[in-house]
């Protein structure tokens, strides 16, 4: 199975491109946290044999003010990268990103919206010149050599001091090189005059979302606020892997409600590709999320 990479968009006069890092499978029961079984099974969609379900890893390329940007890098190519993503892991930021005609080196802004490590995987790539018996974390470099890393600063700095429940997820063989080409971020951050970073905590503490703005239109890269859509329909709805999980609520709560009376675009992390959401409200008055679909080519 091939999916397609590269799916087109426009806000206000801003075109951005979903790229498509492949998909991985993750514990349902661990992304649907408190939430019973008999409740997700409705909408969770076929999971494989070990009870995980597919998950997607949309990344997003613009151009902005003249700066080549790309939001999220996936979960990687190094070693180790990519073996939760077993079976289907189909595509890969590096091909989707040269299919859309651009070279790591043109890329001027990195985005992270946390360092977990399947948002952060591609910020480093092997270095075939370094020796081959040093550790693999001494053995990287930069992915795009000539970015600035935008990440929240309170996400670089529990990422770099990882407790024993965050230790299996940030990677330092992610986050050595970038420390020399970081931009930490603290509050709400113009990055262009068309993007923003603005901090949603609730997944981690540090996390962050980006929002596209032109004329009367935007989007929002929301990250890992959700892994499923269901999760920003009803706010309720808390994965287990968020570490503020009353606080994730709240800013999930705001985030949607202003994006349905804004009528933003939701681009989601791990909705099924390319995961760019329509929310509005239902006859019901209830939250609802539809799929939108890319620009002809
Ligand atoms: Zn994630």
């Amino acid at each position: 199975m091939t999916v397609p990479s590269g799916a087109r968009y426009q806000v206000g006069t801003v075109h951005f491109t979903v790229l498509n890092d492949g998909v991985f499978y993750s514990d349902a029961g661990a992304v649907f946290g408190i939430i019973p079984r008999v409740l997700w099974e409705r909408v969770s969609g076929p999971l494989d044999e070990r009870y995980r379900i597919p998950l997607a890893l949309n990344c997003l390329l613009l151009r902005s003010e003249g700066k080549t940007i790309l939001i999220e890098t996936g979960i990687g190519g190094k070693p180790g990268d990519r073996d939760a993503a077993s079976p289907a892991a189909d595509g890969t930021l590096m091909d989707a990103l040269a299919a859309a005609g651009v070279r790591p080196e043109e890329v001027d802004v990195v985005i992270n919206s946390h360092l977990h490590s399947d948002h952060c995987g591609w910020n480093t790539v092997v270095d075939e010149r370094a020796p081959q018996d040093a550790p693999l974390e001494r053995r990287v470099k930069l992915g795009f050599p000539n970015a600035t890393y935008y990440v929240g600063a309170a996400e670089w700095r529990d990422a770099t001091h990882p407790n024993e429940r965050t230790r299996g997820t940030y990677f330092e063989r992610n986050l050595t090189p970038v420390a020399d080409h970081l931009m930490l971020v603290d509050g709400e951050l113009d990055i262009t005059g068309e993007v923003k970073f603005v901090p949603a905590p609730g997944h981690t503490e540090g996390h962050g979302t980006v929002l596209i703005h032109s004329g009367r239109e935007s989007a929002i890269y929301v990250g890992d606020l959700a892994q499923h859509r269901v999760q920003l329909e009803r706010t309720v709805w808390v994965s287990s892997f968020d570490l503020l999980p009353l606080l994730s609520m709240e800013t999930k709560k705001q985030l949607v409600d202003r994006a349905i009376e804004q009528r933003s675009l939701l681009i989601m992390t791990h909705s099924p590709y390319p995961g760019v959401l329509r929310p509005t409200r239902n006859e019901r008055g209830f939250r609802e999320l539809l799929d939108v679909s890319p620009l002809e080519a």
